[in-house]
């Protein structure tokens, strides 16, 4: 079996510089992390890795990022908490890509691979665009199902993977044939530390660097020209600090609220 963990490098602070010029994030490789959600998602592959070794199935869990190629530091501290290999797909070809532009180098990157993939893991959503659309527009790609949203990894029988997912209405239990793409919430699991023998397999470990030439990715769908979608401006909303004091009874406090609701609307 192989899974496959998209993996993304996140800004490890929220204070992030935007070029002015393309309004996408300067990508520092010193200030990245491996987006919170992912790390879940490196986890829970694990789990189904060691219970398959308990059967005495193989399981190979690749992890894949599009990024600068500062990020195979971070794919080289995935390969040391378990992962067996990595893929970066870095080119500047690849920047500024929206969702739909990052979905198709992705996918670009996961069929160069040359073996079928039984199961992409994805985070929910990555915590600097936010979006949560990869995980969907990858299964869209790739014509795979979807479960999105993953809390609970319930069973993995054979292809059939049963999971729990929250959604507005309640809880709900998904099954799904493998092969398929599922995106996980942060707290469905916690991602192991690495052992020193990990760490020091990672150093040598494969991590395959490509270009958008090396997975036959069309350039006028890739990066920032590729995008239908660009982001036109990102800043800092201004904090205003006055503050209102709202004093008296209860019924006194809402005529007030109501009244600075209605001057705030005016
Ligand atoms: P999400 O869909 O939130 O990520 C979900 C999962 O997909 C991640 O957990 C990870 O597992 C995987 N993944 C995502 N990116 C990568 C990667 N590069 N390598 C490996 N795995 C990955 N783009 C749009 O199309 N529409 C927007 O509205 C939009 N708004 C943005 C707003 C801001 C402030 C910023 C900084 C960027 C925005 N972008 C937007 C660009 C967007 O960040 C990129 O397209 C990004 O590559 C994927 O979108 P995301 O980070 O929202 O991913």
């Amino acid at each position: 079996m192989r899974i496959v963990v998209c993996v993304k490098a996140v800004p490890s602070t929220t204070e992030v510089k935007m070029d002015p010029v393309t309004n996408t994030i300067v990508r520092d490789g010193r200030q990245a992390v491996v987006n919170p959600f992912d790390a879940t998602a490196l986890e829970l592959a694990l789990r189904i890795k060691d219970e398959r070794a308990a059967a005495g199935e193989h399981v190979d869990v690749t992890v894949l990022s599009m990024g600068i190629p500062d990020t195979e530091r971070l794919l080289r501290d995935c390969i040391a908490r378990g992962a067996d290999d990595g893929l970066l797909l870095s080119d500047r070809a690849f920047a500024g890509a929206d969702t739909l532009a990052t979905a198709y180098a992705l996918t670009c990157g996961i069929e160069s691979m040359g073996a079928p993939v039984d199961l992409v893991i994805c985070g929910k959503m990555a915590v600097d665009g936010d979006t949560a659309q990869i995980g969907p527009e990858l299964a869209g790609a790739l014509d795979v199902p979807c479960i999105a949203g993953v809390e609970r990894l319930v069973e993995l029988c054979g292809k059939v993977l049963s999971a729990e997912r929250a959604t507005d209405a309640g809880r709900e239990f998904v099954e799904v044939e493998l092969p398929a793409v599922i995106t996980v919430a942060k707290d469905a699991a916690q991602l192991r530390m690495p052992s020193i023998a990990g760490v020091l397999a990672a150093e040598d470990a494969p991590v395959a660097v490509r270009t958008a030439a090396d997975v036959k990715a069309d350039p006028t769908r890739t990066g920032l020209a590729g995008s239908p979608t660009q982001v036109v401006r990102s800043f800092v909303p201004e904090r205003a600090h006055e503050a209102v004091p709202v004093e008296g009874t209860a019924a006194e406090q809402a005529a007030a609220l109501a009244t600075l609701i209605e001057e705030a609307c005016r």
